[in-house]
């Protein structure tokens, strides 16, 4: 990897510790989390709900602090820039929220949305200048004729439409890195694959980075099958590697949990899936969570130093990292018991 286009460097997030509740422990939204993207990657952040991959993504796109360690881009401590740096991280890294309709607002036309920024950063003289490249914004991510759309207002618009106008106002101020949190979750099923493809073709055309956040492992495998995924539980992360090779061989026993929890359609191959029994099937309370390993009151191969020390993210592989202390004596995914079809 050349130089990362953006770096975390041990950032931890924790709500609720100063103010009147100063002497609580508060919550540990994310605990040292360190990660590196290069230019043109893709990286699918999966957890449960809660778990802490919304407050990354806020801490990457500047709109979180972290409470620890650091956010680079380009090398440079966002929380330390200058003005002119700071104003090419805030066009350089731009978000995409998962609601379409809060995103834009309801009584602008979707022509007013994208000009603003166009025009707010320079990138557009005059209004006429902002109109024809908000139509071109609109031509590359597919609604045509544009002229159709410009000046109709967002409920006007399906959602998926709609979703694709928030991408159009990201690449309005040329990004280097789109954070995308749940994108698709609240766009129709038949639509999502559009909206995934359409990013996927943004990635590919103009090398943008993307951080696609998701609790969805099928969307995930889908728009990062050339990009990496990395785990979230309850804050910290539990494993990152290449998309392919670690769902092919997941390490950390909550990815093998989630993998085996995952539908199958076909009752022949659903009856010979793994088993994985975990201790418990409660999340625990994020405001109280375990002690060293946060997945020690569900793992079924804990130990005593699980409850005592958090295991690091450390490479198992030369691009797999995984973070539990025992990954090399626990039972490896293939050879986990596989339920036998019933007769
Ligand atoms: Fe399980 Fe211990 Fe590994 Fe955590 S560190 S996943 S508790 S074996």
């Amino acid at each position: 990897m050349g130089e990362p286009v953006v770096e975390l460097k041990d950032v931890c997030v924790t709500f609720g510790k100063n103010g009147l509740f100063r002497k609580r422990r508060g919550v540990e939204a994310v605990v040292n989390a360190n990660l590196q993207l290069a230019e043109g990657e893709i990286l699918a952040l999966v957890g449960e709900s809660g778990c802490g991959k919304t407050t990354l993504g806020r801490v990457v796109t500047g709109l979180q602090k972290p409470t620890s360690g650091q956010m680079l881009y380009r090398g440079r401590d966002i929380w330390a820039m200058d003005r002119g740096d700071w104003r090419d991280y805030r066009l350089g890294v731009q978000i995409v929220h998962q609601d379409s309709f809060a995103a834009l607002n309801p009584v602008r036309t979707i022509m007013h949305s994208l000009s603003a920024p166009l025009r707010r950063h320079g990138l557009a003289k005059s209004g006429a200048e902002a109109r024809r490249k908000a139509a071109e914004l609109l031509t590359i991510i597919g609604l045509t004729p544009p002229e159709m759309f410009l000046d109709k207002y967002p409920h006007q618009l399906s959602g998926g439409q709609r979703q694709r106008v928030v991408l159009a106002r990201a690449l309005a101020v040329r990004p280097k890195v789109i954070v995308a949190d749940e994108p698709v979750s609240m766009v129709d099923v038949s639509l999502r694959l559009a909206i995934l493809n359409l990013m996927a073709s943004l990635n590919e055309q103009f090398g943008i980075t993307f951080i696609y956040i998701t609790h969805d492992l099928a969307t995930a495998r889908y728009f990062a099958q050339k990009g990496r995924i990395a785990v979230m539980y309850l804050g910290q992360l539990i494993e990152l590697g290449p998309l392919g090779k670690v769902l092919e061989n997941p390490c950390h026993p909550y990815l093998q949990a989630l993998l085996t929890a995952v539908p199958v359609p076909d009752p022949n191959i659903a009856r010979q899936r793994r088993e994985l029994p975990l201790r418990s099937l409660d999340l625990p309370d994020p405001s109280n969570a375990p002690s060293g390993c946060r997945f020690h009151t569900r793992c079924p191969y804990w130990k005593e130093i699980c409850t005592r020390e958090i295991p690091p993210l450390e490479p198992i592989e030369e691009d797999h990292y995984v973070a539990c202390h025992l990954v090399r004596s626990i039972p490896p995914w293939h050879l986990l018991s596989v339920e036998q079809p019933s007769p």
